[in-house]
């Protein structure tokens, strides 16, 4: 049986000392200058791409043997991730026990206080220097807890569209959020992270004729790049769609 008493239970957990410079080279694969990068330097990208695709793929097989759902939710910072996160396990109360978040950012802890406030489980994973999770510290985030009855996982990677899209932390589901308040290019601009994800979330809707933003153009924007991807339009402030979000989620 689940213990309550780690209910609202928070830790915090940052990368070990030395190790983590590597993922710099890593992350700016797509945005490096040609000129900056030598041989040595895109050999050593694609191994550590390559060694975070395995932890990846270990962390996957992990969540499927202890029957755990994992989601990877990922965005701008301000799109609304923590928001929907709340939204989400305030309506999945009664299952509480079984929900485990695990909340990115470079410093603070103010998400996992946020969603900590609905009494699930929370590690705030702090990354300093780095603008995105990785599989290994998913891995070291889960060593800090007990597992036991957890069986839905959501993470909050850290807020940018770029560098996330190149870490998979094993999830099975990666959600994106975008908010009409981000204008109408933030589609367009991050093709990476539509390409690799399973759900949109256009969130804000109630916004989006003061901000002038055409939902159905940011949508066919989505599609275009990723026709599989699934839509949903939100405001979580309003209350809507979230129910549709938990629905596709499986939950
Ligand atoms: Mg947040
Ligand atoms: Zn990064």
């Amino acid at each position: 049986m689940p213990q309550p008493k780690r209910k609202g239970k928070r830790i915090i957990i940052t990368p070990d000392e030395g190790e983590h410079h590597h993922d710099h080279h890593g992350h700016h694969h797509h945005h490096d200058q040609p000129s900056s990068s030598t041989t040595v330097d895109i050999e050593l990208k694609e191994s550590f791409l390559e060694y975070n695709r395995r932890l990846a793929q270990e962390n996957r097989a992990f969540f499927d043997e202890r029957g755990i759902r994992a989601f990877n939710i990922l965005g701008s910072v301000g799109s609304g991730k923590t928001s929907l996160i709340e939204a989400i396990v305030e309506r999945l109360k009664d299952r509480r026990e079984e929900i485990l978040v695990i909340a990115g950012d470079v410093t603070t802890t103010i998400d996992a206080d946020r969603i900590g406030k609905h009494e699930v489980q929370t590690i705030q994973v702090n990354t300093g220097v780095e603008c995105h999770l990785d599989a290994k510290l998913i891995r070291k985030a889960l060593q800090s807890v007990d597992l036991d009855g957890i069986r839905i996982l959501i993470i909050e990677n850290v807020g940018n569209l770029i560098c996330p899209a190149d870490f998979p932390l094993g999830s099975h589901l990666r959600i994106v959020v975008v908010s009409v308040t981000e204008g109408p290019w933030m589609i367009q601009k991050h093709p990476i992270m539509f390409r690799d994800a399973e759900l949109l979330v256009i969130n804000k809707i109630d916004l989006a004729e003061v901000m002038d933003v055409d939902i159905d153009q940011l949508e066919r924007d989505a599609k275009q790049i990723n026709s599989s991807l699934k839509v949903i339009r939100t405001s979580v402030r309003k209350g809507l769609g979230i129910d549709d979000v938990i629905q596709q989620l499986g939950l």
